[in-house]
């Protein structure tokens, strides 16, 4: 497999990154999965978007311009032969050869870029999808700012091994009572036709897809409710979904035990992710 690093092309055993990089040293990094269909990106100008916004948030550099970066993704997919997959992209603070809590000198440190590929075939139709998805309740115990895309991804790794450990698929994070989202998604149930997700805050990431459902959901006709609500009410909801880059809508049939509906996949997260994967196709660059 070709990577990228700082500007070089390199076989993956080649690619090399500092010991004192703050990325390794203090999850000072930010990321982004791209997922890739038809060797196309999806929604690569989302992505981009938030890239930059969770930069802005930490104070950190641009590493090179929304232009370079499409040009990265694509010679990357390229290079590496992918149909369907994933490209993940991380930038972090670099590294100034010391380990300190405070910010390198951003005129001397310049920020380092990785991406890489994953190559997925049947990322879009997945079996995992069609059986839908079994999701237990663990407590949000993350940070203030889950709004930035940082690599602080050992809670949300804790969660997904206690949601296997169950037996289950994934975990939704509760917080003051309230779920956030899942591990890697964002979370919604369906009662009596209406879709209710929690509103955008810094509680839990923007997801890309998030935004894109939504306003498919609204071309649908389909009703929207963004409020908080509790586990209680999902496991009594007709059907249930998340939401993410590289698994689109992800149908949710089991909550804590209890079976949503009949068990299976719902007409409407069944629904929403065809749209999804049909438009997303339809767009991708
Ligand atoms: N929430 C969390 C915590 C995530 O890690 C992710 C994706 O990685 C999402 C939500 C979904 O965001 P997106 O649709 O942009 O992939």
């Amino acid at each position: 497999r070709t990577v990228y690093v700082n500007g070089e092309y390199l076989p993956e055993d080649e690619a090399k990154v500092s010991i004192f990089d703050r990325g390794f040293l203090m999850a000072d990094a930010v990321y982004e999965v791209t997922s890739v269909l038809g060797g196309k990106l999806i929604d690569f100008e989302g992505h981009a978007v938030r890239l930059k916004r969770s930069l802005d948030e930490l104070d950190m550099q641009e590493p090179c311009t929304k232009d370079e970066l499409l040009e990265i993704h694509r010679k990357l997919v390229e290079l590496n032969g992918i149909d369907e997959g994933l490209v993940y992209l991380q930038v972090t603070r670099g590294s100034d050869g010391d380990r300190d809590f405070v910010f390198p000198d951003p005129e001397t440190t310049k920020p380092s870029i990785v991406l890489f590929t994953q190559n997925k075939p049947g990322l879009a139709d997945s079996p995992a999808a069609k059986k839908g998805a079994k999701i237990i309740s663990i407590e949000d115990i993350r940070w203030g700012r889950r709004d930035i895309k940082t690599v602080q991804l050992l809670y949300p790794s804790m969660g997904k091994m206690m949601a296997k450990k169950a037996g289950a698929d994934d975990a939704w994070m509760v917080e003051d009572g309230y779920v956030t989202e899942g591990t890697s998604n964002n979370a919604y149930f369906v009662k009596d036709g209406v879709i209710v997700t929690r509103p955008l805050s810094n509680d839990i990431l923007h997801g890309i897809t998030r935004k894109a459902v939504l306003r498919m959901a609204e071309e649908a006709q389909l009703k929207i409710e963004e409020r908080l609500f509790t586990i209680d009410e999902a496991k009594e909801a007709d059907e249930a979904f998340t939401t993410s880059a590289s698994a689109f809508v992800m149908p949710v049939v089991e909550i804590d035990g209890t079976a949503l509906g009949d068990g299976t996949p719902g007409p409407i997260a069944k629904r929403l992710r065809e749209i999804y994967l049909d438009e997303s196709v339809k767009a991708a660059i």
